[in-house]
């Protein structure tokens, strides 16, 4: 028993140190990718009940040279971790508002684009005028951007988040809270921050064959709407999940059922066979 111990131990250090490892070099790698244009933005339509396009939502993509696309999921953590989620937040943010200019330019039509903004990013002494300088520079609508904050991030430091809220929100730049529901419990923050949109997170969605998963989605939607914010749902995957939001008043979705993220190309050919 005492071998096998041993061994078992021997294994795991093994594989701990071949883990570290690869986040070392993926580390590394990530911190060239942004120079090698490794780097990409997907973006998925959200839509109104009827599947009628509201905006969209950036999401990040890796195109590793060797192990092909990497998920964001994987390398957001070492991203935050690392710090490098601020140089690559800051490219996400001027990318996808150039990319909103070009569509304007070319008369797609793109209502918004919604960026996800990581704790490290949203704490930047400069964020505020960052995104200030890029919608001048731009000529954008502010509303044509929204930027998404998690629960954990907002509610991290509150003060000192609504403060930022407010400086944002002062721009005309839209604040969704992303993942509702599944960070803090306390709902006191909602009262005092300048939000417009909720975003069902997509356990709840999934949750809608129940009873209790019902419950939940309603008890949401009928809060955010008493506080005057609008509720999108994440994850839309079934015609039965949709029919059910329907249902509760929920006011968008967004899901692989209307459409999964895509690539620029992708997108535009999206856009043009649902022209209305
Ligand atoms: P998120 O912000 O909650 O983004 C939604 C995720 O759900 C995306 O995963 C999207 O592809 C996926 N999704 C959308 N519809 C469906 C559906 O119907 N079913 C299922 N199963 N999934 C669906 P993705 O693109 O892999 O991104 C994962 C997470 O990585 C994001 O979660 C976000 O937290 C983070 N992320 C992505 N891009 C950025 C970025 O530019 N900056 C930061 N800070 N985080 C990002
Ligand atoms: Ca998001
Ligand atoms: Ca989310
Ligand atoms: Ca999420």
């Amino acid at each position: 028993a005492k071998a096998e111990g041993r061994s078992t131990f021997r294994f795991f250090t093994a594989q701990m140190q071949q883990r570290s490892a690869l986040r070392l070099k993926l580390e590394a790698e990530l911190r060239r990718a942004l120079d090698r244009k490794e780097l990409q933005l997907y973006y998925q339509p959200q839509c109104d009940m009827h599947g009628r396009l509201i905006g969209l939502e950036a999401l990040l993509r890796w195109q590793h040279p060797e192990l092909g696309m990497v998920s964001p999921a994987e390398f957001i953590p070492l991203a935050e971790e690392s710090g490098l989620i601020v140089p690559i937040g800051m490219w996400v943010l001027e990318e996808a508002i150039a990319q909103m200019q070009s569509w304007r330019e070319r008369d797609l039509r793109v209502p918004s684009v919604a960026v996800n903004l990581s704790a490290l990013q949203f704490r930047q002494p400069l964020l505020v005028e960052q995104v200030a300088r890029l919608l001048h520079e731009s000529a954008l609508p502010p509303e044509c951007l929204e930027l998404e904050l998690t629960e954990s991030v907002v509610l991290e430091d509150p003060d000192d988040a609504l403060g930022l809220m407010e400086r944002l929100h002062q721009l005309g730049v839209r604040l969704a809270i992303d993942d509702f529901g599944t960070g803090y419990s306390s709902l006191n923050y909602l009262r005092r921050f300048p939000v417009d949109r909720l975003k069902i997170d997509r356990s709840f969605v999934q949750d809608l064959e129940q009873g209790r998963g019902i419950a939940i989605v309603r008890a949401i939607v009928s809060l955010a709407h008493s506080l005057g914010f609008v509720t999108i749902a994440e994850g839309v995957e079934t015609p039965e999940q949709l029919a059910q939001l329907r249902k509760l008043r929920c006011d968008q979705v967004q899901g692989f059922l209307f459409a999964r993220p895509m690539s620029v190309p992708q997108l535009e050919a999206w856009l043009l066979r649902h022209r209305s």
